[in-house]
């Protein structure tokens, strides 16, 4: 409990300046802002935006994951400049870090999309059939929540705590808003790609965007603001638990990127989701988590076990110590979006 009251402590650090529905607004640096998700933890989830507002124009990292929260970050914008949008970043092709560009696209148009060269096969294919399952799955998702709700029980058979009640009210609700909102979406992909480096000078700011390497996806994307020492990680960072994909992601790589990103020394580092961070401490969590499942997955696997026997044996009960405790909301994110699918990645991964 010692390691959650020391994190706890740490987001306390960077206070909001303005709240909206749904997010809070930090300013880091002089000029960049980070509109952080202010719903509870849960398994729905919705991206950080950081707006960089340069000598002559805007740069958006992540677009939300869809309409309404991508048109509540732009009246947030709106409220600090007049400039324009010049480009929108996507750190990786995710819904909810893309299904917002449409947004950006109609109120400034001619805005370029940046992405990594990956995100442009990746959304008309595989991005077109996970959006398809979810959109199907999250229905009976939602069921179950409103049954775990009505019931007052946790997916775990104990009593519903006060916290997973509100993160499944959440949940539902967002849930709600996505099975409305995206059938209608119009899918705006990248006008600009790169392989591993593009720089964008902006007046006097350099903002790097970088591939250090695959990670949550094969094609996340790091964005530097070296004259601030901000980095902006996508979902290689994702707190309170890290959340590893189900068919993308790639373990190994994953922490060797996140030590690249620690080696830009950076000062404040902005999740995917999540509160900013000032010091490295949760992402060196990270990637011992990521470490260990990598090497004991790699040694079930050497042993011939099965993916099933291997998650019938590996537990990573420290790692669930540290990131969930007793919360009963952060175990489940554990379970479902660390253990299942980091195994899983470990197995499938070449
Ligand atoms: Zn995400």
């Amino acid at each position: 409990m010692r390691l959650l009251t020391v994190l706890v402590l740490e987001w306390a650090l960077i206070q909001p300046v303005a709240a909206h529905a749904g997010f809070e607004l930090h300013r880091i640096a002089d000029g960049v802002h980070v509109a952080v998700r202010s719903e509870p933890a849960g398994l729905m989830v919705d991206a950080n935006a950081t707006l960089i507002i340069n000598d002559q124009d805007v740069v958006v990292v992540d677009a939300n994951v869809g309409p309404t929260s991508a048109k509540a970050t732009l009246a947030a914008l709106r409220k600090l400049t007049a400039k324009p949008v010049r480009y929108v970043i996507n750190t990786h092709w995710h819904d909810d870090h893309v299904l917002g560009n449409q947004v950006w696209r109609d109120a400034f148009p001619g805005v370029e999309f940046i992405a990594h060269r990956t995100l442009a096969d990746y959304l008309p294919g595989q991005g077109l059939k996970n959006r398809q399952a979810m959109l199907s799955g999250a229905p009976s998702g939602v069921a179950m929540l409103k049954s775990l709700l009505d019931r007052a029980q946790g997916g775990d058979g104990q009593p519903l705590s006060a916290t997973a009640r509100a993160s499944h009210e959440s949940d539902i609700r967002l849930v709600e808003r996505y099975l409305a909102e995206t059938p209608k979406v119009e899918i705006v992909g990248p006008t600009l790609t790169f392989e591993d480096r593009l720089v964008l000078q902006r007046g006097a700011r350099r903002i790097e965007v970088l591939h250090l390497g695959r990670g949550h996806t094969a094609g996340d994307i790091v964005v530097h603001l070296p004259a601030d020492g901000i980095v902006i990680t996508g979902d290689l960072v994702v707190a309170p638990v890290p959340l590893i994909g189900r068919d993308q992601s790639h373990i190994a790589g994953w922490a060797v990127t996140l030590e690249k990103v620690l080696a830009l020394l950076p000062k404040f580092i902005v999740p995917g989701h999540g509160p900013v961070f000032r010091d490295s401490e949760y992402s060196q969590r990270v990637i011992a988590l990521l470490r260990d499942i990598q090497s004991q997955a790699t040694a079930a696997k050497a042993r011939g076990e099965s993916l099933d026997a291997a998650r019938k044996v590996i537990t990573l009960a420290d790692h669930r110590r540290i990131f969930a405790g007793d919360d009963q909301v952060r175990n489940m994110l554990f379970t479902q979006y660390v253990l299942g699918p980091g195994i899983g990645a470990v197995y499938r991964d070449r």
